[in-house]
């Protein structure tokens, strides 16, 4: 569940960090009366469910009222990402004097809360990890031992922030840890976490998504939970009763059970592509479901390749084969297939397949090489 930047500073605010006053607004005389109750300069900012809202020009410094009614106009209904900017936030502006990034994330290959802190904040962190790796300072948290003040300040030592704002880092790294444990968060990220002319540490900006499946403990979160953009994709598929997840990749992936499916984007991950959904075509695998499935991979745009793996279980191979054959009849499809296809009557199901095979129609031996054939597809390094 993604929190839009103003509520994420509400949700850091209930754990006490630091954030700018500001309010609400859904049109130009919205945001003309929150920057006059406020008193300007004030910053003009687009509230989309994506980052990079600067660069886009979703972020203006309003020095006074005539600027605020002008950048409102021109950020709302701004495109950023595919996003549509349909709400403003307007906060007090702030002065930098320095800017620095932190944030918490599960590390699960690692079991711990991985914290990761920077003083080279306001950029994109993925630019500071390439081209400035030793730039990022992390700690990995154990989740029983917790984060101790002494742990925040050898992290903000080794991340080489200025004498004047360790002791408020120190003790925003605490809050931030707590807001992220406490509030069920998947990732809190401050980007930038500023120093001010007059020597305060201030959260500027929030990235915040929590786990929707905590939305039962927190009488807040419902809140955030209407506010979220599902994926139209995702709106689709549940249409059509599917198990499906969007992602950002370019192989499209169907697979047969929750498991099978889960480690089928796994696999692609595996060997260098990106999936770009989770799809679980359930028990059954005849025509009406394959057909739905086909449907909504093909009508994402940045699928490339599809991927379908089968486990004949309960379900034999023939049917499955059948089932793929009469859909193909239904779909005109963008992009090629590889067919993995294993488990009760196999070879039956592979056997009624094999006419129909072709550059766009590939069978696999395995899930890995099928991977790795549906990525390279992808790739267009091979077809
Ligand atoms: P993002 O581009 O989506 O990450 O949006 P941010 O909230 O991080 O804003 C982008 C940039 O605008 C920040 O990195 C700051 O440099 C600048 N900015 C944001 N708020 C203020 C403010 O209160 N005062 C000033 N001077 N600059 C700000
Ligand atoms: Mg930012």
């Amino acid at each position: 569940m993604d929190l839009f930047e103003y509520q994420g500073k509400e949700f850091f605010a209930e754990y006490g960090m630091p954030v700018s006053p500001g309010g609400l607004a859904f049109s130009v005389e919205e945001a003309v009366g929150v920057a006059e109750n406020l008193g300007c300069p004030v910053m003009v900012k687009a509230q989309v469910h994506t980052g990079g809202r600067g660069k886009a020009g979703g972020v203006k410094f309003a020095a006074d009222i005539n600027d605020v009614a002008e950048y409102a106009e021109k950020i709302l209904g701004l495109d950023i990402s595919g996003h549509v900017v349909e709400r403003l936030w307007i906060e007090k502006a702030s002065d930098i004097a320095d800017e620095y990034y932190v944030s918490f994330t599960l590390d699960r290959s690692a079991k711990k809360h991985l914290g990761m802190l920077s003083a080279e904040g306001g950029v994109e962190i993925e630019k500071v990890a390439e081209e400035n790796p030793d730039a990022i300072a992390r700690i990995w948290v154990d989740p029983v031992e917790g984060l101790s003040e002494g742990n925040c300040r050898n992290w903000v030592k080794e991340a080489a922030l200025p004498e004047q704002a360790i002791e408020g880092t120190v003790e925003i790294l605490l809050k931030l840890y707590k807001a992220y444990v406490d509030g069920d968060a998947d990732l809190v990220e401050i980007n930038p976490l500023i120093l001010t002319d007059d020597g305060r540490v201030h959260v500027l900006d929030a990235k915040v998504t929590l786990d929707g499946n905590s939305v039962f403990r927190h009488e807040t979160y419902k809140e955030f939970d209407e506010t979220q953009t599902r994926d139209e994709r995702e709106k689709a598929a549940h249409s059509k009763g599917l198990q499906y997840v969007g992602l950002e990749g370019e192989v499209g992936v169907i697979a047969n059970g929750a498991g099978l499916a889960m480690s089928t984007v796994d696999v692609v991950n595996q060997v260098g592509g990106r999936p770009a959904n989770f799809l679980d075509i359930g028990g059954g695998a005849n025509a009406d479901v394959m057909t739905a499935a086909l449907e909504v991979i093909n009508n994402d745009p940045d699928v490339k390749s599809i991927f379908i793996n089968i486990f004949g279980g309960i379900t034999r191979g023939e049917e499955i084969a059948n089932g793929i054959i009469d859909a193909l009849d239904r779909v005109e499809m963008r992009s090629p297939i590889v067919i993995r296809l294993d488990g009760t009557n196999a070879d039956e199901g592979r056997e009624i397949l094999e006419p129909h095979l072709s550059q766009a129609l590939q069978l696999a031996p395995t899930m890995l090489t099928g991977a790795e054939q549906a990525v390279a597809l992808a790739k267009g390094t091979k077809n």
